[in-house]
């Protein structure tokens, strides 16, 4: 059979969709790979110069008898852009998605205007609240406002060259007018900042203690011998961020360099400086707000060897460092790791990837591990290392569950129990600061009693369903439908329903109850302006505010001394989204929200309000008792076979048409079915996604499980194939998203 190579001869954004392709010689078919430097000959003279392959396939583009060959593999031209290539490659082969799409994923993009005449057109809302806008946009018909729109929010970095944006989407100065008035964004003209600039003084280091150096030593131990990946499971305010310091420090003394992966959200000057104090100019941040420029800019530093530690969220994985010793993941456990778009990776395995092809240390750390990565630890799959005190053993916070059931009928209806009503008058009184947390999730469509405590679950999936508009009960892993009940089934109580409370609503009722105190609230309102979040948090560390209320924004990795109570006001709000991990998050959430208190010198305290008392992620998470948690949780996943105990897959189908999409994903099953002879595959769907209509684009989703993770990658080739054949899925968009 023929084997025909597309390949660019420069590795760059703007040359991806320039490949020619070439033919391959028998004698290189077997060795040839994406992502190889290659000897072509080019142009009229076909003058002999390096280029790369990108992709491979049995279907000529052009017509044969005019087909130049390869040369030969080109092994010296061994470059980290290459080596990014292939990691590139290897994405495209795990997740599904074109070539180019991986390839755009892992390579910088090129400034290509001059940087005094830059202009960059950047977003300054939070991505849903600019949402929210396009679409009023769309409803006036303003069409420019919503071409430029819509190309910010598909920007991962939330910004757009001016020029570029001018002519590809067809908008003027008058288009940006009314946008930059309303603050939806703004222009910056030339270099306002040259990257993030951060003074901080060089301090007195920290000694690390005896748990902090056995796990130090530990992980040394590890990289040079089997070099496994590293899970740090160390409780909250036990002095992670030392240990990797430590790391990092030993990695560069050796003349290599780190990538350190921390969520945005986490991504505060507080946690920044601390780097900064230690490692000065070597240091350098990645963020979304940064222009493409700048972006570019970072990463050429890090090429030519100038940065040595590259902070930042999900893409500053793709750092092109050129001699990378170690890879740390912090808060390891965060859903922000997984990419939401094409190609759907998620950063832990590909770091896990990368650091093979380029022998670099993975280390992961958390106070609440996710199950996927635990699960490997116990099985030697990683290497686990424990830290189980606090240090100075500060004493964990005395934590108390309240039965919000119990508060109903006592005739207490406000969101407010007594006793954390009681506990927050002490604090005022006493000039000690609180926390009060709401974890909600965008949507939040599940129905429980307020009486008892029951929600309506899925009995096919025991996941929870989601009330729809239609007013029936939904469940968004298998189609099943059911109505929405009048009274409780378990209690015959009249207080069934959806569940409704928002921070806005928290905040009236705090002001209602405590005139004189100080709130500030955070959630996606108060922040979605340009530094938002750090005034708030500011503003609540310099002690500006007795009482901080928000969504889960506030419990990511801030330290404040003077917090000595946390409210947790409803789990069962993450507790009950339609999803399995929701018991999972549940557990994370309430663990980091309780572990924010009593962080300096006067013990905290902190009550978890539910209407679920006796869930066992709840009560693990108050006896903060990680192991208890991860024992029910695997039972659970065991017998359901969600993963880690199994691989999943989910197909996802978007398409403006609900009937076409319907058929589609119809075909796709039956299809699922004919390979699937011997029954080695566990399919439900096709059912609604848990957002079903997105901008007028119906979602539905099949979901596959099976025990080896390979048997679904060959299944999603299989499906790409037959999606590319069949011309009716011309007008459905297909993703694949693996849960691992
Ligand atoms: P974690 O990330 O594990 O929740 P941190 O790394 O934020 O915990 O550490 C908690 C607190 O303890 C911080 O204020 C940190 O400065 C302090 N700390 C940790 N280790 C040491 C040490 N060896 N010497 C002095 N202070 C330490
Ligand atoms: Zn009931
Ligand atoms: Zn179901």
């Amino acid at each position: 059979m023929e084997l025909y190579a597309d390949v660019i001869v420069d590795i760059s954004h703007e040359k991806l969709d320039k490949s020619f392709q070439y033919r391959v010689p028998e004698r290189l078919k077997s060795r040839i790979q994406a992502g190889m430097a290659v000897k072509i000959p080019f142009g009229k003279a076909n003058r002999e110069i390096t280029g790369y392959v990108t992709g491979l396939t049995g279907r000529a583009a052009v017509s044969t008898d005019r087909m130049k060959e390869i040369l030969d593999i080109n092994e010296r031209a061994e470059t980290i852009e290459s080596k990014m290539m292939r990691l590139a490659a290897w994405i495209h082969s795990q997740y599904g998605s074109t070539m180019n799409q991986a390839l755009k994923t892992v390579l910088p993009v090129k400034a290509k205007v001059q940087e005094k005449q830059k202009k960059t057109i950047r977003l300054l809302f939070e991505k849903e609240a600019a949402r929210a806008y396009l679409q009023e946009a769309k409803r006036k018909h303003y069409a420019a406002r919503v071409r430029l729109l819509e190309a910010l929010l598909a920007s991962e970095t939330k910004t757009l060259d001016y020029n570029a944006a001018c002519k590809s989407l067809q908008i003027t100065a008058s288009t940006l007018r009314p946008l930059i008035k309303d603050d939806v964004l703004t222009v910056d003209a030339d270099r306002i900042y040259r990257g993030p600039q951060i003074q901080a003084e060089a301090r007195k280091r920290q000694i690390p203690n005896e748990q902090q150096q056995i796990v130090i030593r530990g992980i040394l131990e590890e990289a040079r011998n089997e070099g496994r990946p590293c899970l740090i499971h160390g409780v909250t305010g036990s002095g992670k961020t030392l240990v990797y310091m430590e790391l990092i420090q030993s990695v560069l003394d050796a003349g290599r360099q780190v990538i350190v992966l921390i969520p945005e959200i986490a991504l505060t000057y507080q946690t920044v400086r601390r780097f900064y104090e230690y490692f000065g100019d070597q240091v350098s941040i990645l963020h979304s707000r940064l222009s493409q420029g700048e972006r570019y800019d970072q990463m050429q530093q890090a090429r030519e060897g100038r940065v040595k530690v590259m902070i930042g969220p999900r893409s500053a994985l793709f750092t092109p460092f050129p001699d990378l010793g170690m890879v740390i993941i912090d808060e390891e456990h965060e859903s922000s790791y997984k990419s939401e778009t094409m190609p759907r990776y998620h950063a832990r395995e590909v770091a896990i990837q990368r650091g093979k092809m380029e022998h670099a240390q993975v280390v992961l750390g958390s106070a609440t591990p996710s199950t996927d990565s635990y699960w490997k630890a116990k099985n030697g799959e990683y290497a686990l290392f424990s830290m189980t005190q606090r240090y100075e053993d500060r004493p964990l916070p005395k934590v108390e569950i309240v039965d919000l059931r119990g508060e109903l009928k006592a005739g207490n209806r406000s969101m407010i129990s007594e006793p954390l009503a009681k506990a927050m008058q002490q604090r005022l009184e006493k000039g000690e600061q609180m926390m009060l947390f709401l974890n909600r999730r965008g949507y939040a469509g599940f129905v429980s009693c307020r009486s008892c405590g029951y929600v309506a679950k899925c009995p096919h999936c025991d996941v929870s369903m989601s009330l729809h508009n239609h007013g029936r009960l939904v469940c968004h892993y298998c189609g099943y439908e059911t109505a929405q009940y009048k009274t409780c089934p378990s209690c015959g109580s009249p207080y069934i329903g959806g569940f409704k409370a928002g921070t806005q609503q928290i905040e009236k009722m705090v002001k209602t109850m405590f005139p004189k105190s100080r709130v500030l609230r955070m959630d996606f309102d108060t922040t979605r302006k340009k530094e938002g979040h750090t005034r708030i948090l500011e503003a609540f560390n310099r002690q500006e505010a007795d009482i901080l209320i928000g969504t889960q924004m506030i419990v990511k990795g801030h330290d404040f001394p003077n917090v000595t109570l946390v409210g947790v006001l409803a789990a069962d709000l993450s507790l009950n989204d339609a999803d399995f991990r929701s018991g999972e998050r549940t557990f994370q959430l309430v663990t980091q929200a309780v572990g924010r208190a009593g962080r300096g010198e006067v013990p905290g305290e902190a009550f978890v309000q539910t209407y679920q008392p006796d869930n066992y992620s709840i009560r693990a998470a108050v006896s903060q008792d990680y192991e208890a948690f991860y024992e029910e949780e695997m039972a659970y996943r065991a017998l359901m076979k969600y993963p880690p105990a199994a691989a999943m897959m989910a197909v996802l189908g978007g398409c403006e048409d609900e009937a076409l999409l319907s058929q589609g994903m119809k075909y796709i099953r039956e299809y699922i079915s004919r390979l699937d002879k011997k029954h080695m595959l566990r399919v439900i769907g096709p059912a609604p996604q848990a957002v079903s209509r997105v901008q007028d684009i119906y979602r539905q989703v099949i979901y596959i499980r099976q025990k080896d993770r390979n048997v679904l990658t060959a299944l999603k080739d299989k499906l790409e194939e037959y999606i590319e054949i069949n011309s009716g899925f011309s007008n459905i968009h297909i993703q694949f998203d693996f849960h691992i």
